[in-house]
């Protein structure tokens, strides 16, 4: 939105015809579903690319002529603004600007960065970030990348103005669900990473400091670019996570955002359809009797199901499995025919993960499925077959 009034104050736009289609996006924008905006929040900034093109041009120039709305694409490029132009819409609607990086860890070191600067210079000195349970242990490695200037404690509890609460929500990989309406009743800021859950907790802006996603996973949604977003409706912190991807070199390629835009506009589909898959499959494999624990935050057995159902409208289609062996946990994966043995998530096509593999602090007992667009009967029958084959064989009881 800001950038659309920017855009309409500087004249960016100079013929009449581009201009009033700047004034009719800022006046609509507002009202969009997340499916339209997926499709048309950009549309105003189509008017400044190339004219007549339906669908977004790929453009991959790195620098601009004098008198364009970019100069060089470390700073800025079309494609990436267009695309930032949807996140923000789909993610903080009014007031919420999005900032595109190369990649989840990329976007998480920023935001961390961008905080913990903001801190120094206030005099409140080093920033202590709190992350809760396990997490993705990728964001520990941003966070040491940051070196003395934050520290990681394990608890939220004595956290002051300044300091930072980092979520998951679904926490990866064992889908738990914070309760961030209670996190963020505290003084630090509250940082949430919706990478496990996009679109499904659309209201988190109007609490939280910053939402951040691995763009590589649902929101790419097709296993082909890598890229990270940070949302905030903070306007220092967006100007200061600009400057530092444009200090740090960390800015996503315009290959990358063109996928990533063409893959915004199916998101509302796919989340919608992947859902309902993901759900049906955990109640299948709960009712199976074949697994010691399914964790899916739409199951009535989920540990958090109250924060679940009252901080998300739909619960992702990422489920962790509890195997009753290490042995079972570490065979289902290549025991699938539909589902690839492979990490990763959120893509169209199913994939399961012996987590322990990459991950020393997760159960060993513990498999990460994420579910696709294929069937959801064919990838139940997947399922209950291998499982039923481990469950025969005396190695993997
Ligand atoms: N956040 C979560 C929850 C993740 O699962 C991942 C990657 O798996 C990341 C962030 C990092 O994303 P990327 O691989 O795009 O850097």
């Amino acid at each position: 939105m800001r950038l659309l009034r920017a855009m309409v104050q500087r004249g960016s736009a100079q013929r009449p015809l581009q201009r009033a289609l700047l004034q009719r996006a800022l006046r609509r924008h507002t009202t969009w579903a997340p499916a339209t905006a997926a499709v048309h929040a950009d549309a105003a900034l189509a008017a400044t690319s190339h004219d007549g093109d339906v669908a977004p041009p790929i453009g991959l120039s790195t620098t601009f002529e004098d008198g364009s709305d970019h100069v060089y694409s470390r700073i800025s490029a079309p494609t990436r603004h267009r695309c930032e132009a949807v996140l923000a819409a789909l993610e903080g609607g009014d007031g919420a600007r999005a900032v595109l990086f190369a990649s989840g860890n990329a976007a998480t070191h920023a935001v961390l960065a961008s905080l913990a600067a903001r801190n120094r210079e206030r005099g409140r000195g080093r920033t202590r970030v709190s992350i809760d349970g396990i997490g993705y242990h990728g964001t520990r490695d941003a966070i040491a990348a940051l070196g003395p200037a934050v520290e990681v404690v394990e608890s939220a509890d004595g956290l002051a103005e300044g300091d930072v609460v980092w979520l998951e929500s679904p926490r990866n990989p064992d889908l738990r669900v914070p309760d961030v309406a209670k996190a963020c009743a505290a003084p630090a800021a509250v940082v949430v990473d919706a990478t496990f859950a996009p679109l499904a907790q659309e209201k988190l802006l109007d609490h939280v400091a910053c939402v951040v996603h691995s763009a590589t996973k649902g929101l790419g949604g097709h296993s082909d670019l890598l890229g990270g977003v940070a949302v905030t409706r903070d306007a220092d912190l967006a100007d200061r996570l600009a400057w530092y991807r444009t200090a740090a070199g960390a800015a996503p390629g315009s290959l990358d955002c063109w996928l990533l835009l063409r893959s915004l506009r199916t998101l509302d589909v796919r989340v919608a359809r992947q859902g309902a898959t993901a759900q049906r499959v955990a109640e299948a494999l709960e009712v199976s009797g074949l697994l010691k624990r399914v964790l899916y935050p739409g199951l009535a057995s989920h540990p958090d199901r109250a924060v679940a159902k009252r901080q998300m409208a739909s619960f992702g289609s990422i489920l962790a499995v509890e195997c009753r062996s290490e042995a079972a946990a570490k065979a289902l994966p290549g025991a699938l025919s539909l589902f690839r043995s492979a990490t990763s998530l959120g893509g169209v096509e199913s994939l399961a993960e012996w987590r322990r593999k990459y991950d020393d602090a997760v159960s060993p007992d513990l498999v990460r499925l994420s579910i696709g667009l294929e069937d959801p009967d064919d990838l139940v029958g997947d399922l209950l077959g291998a499982l039923r084959r481990l469950e025969e064989d005396a190695a993997f009881v």
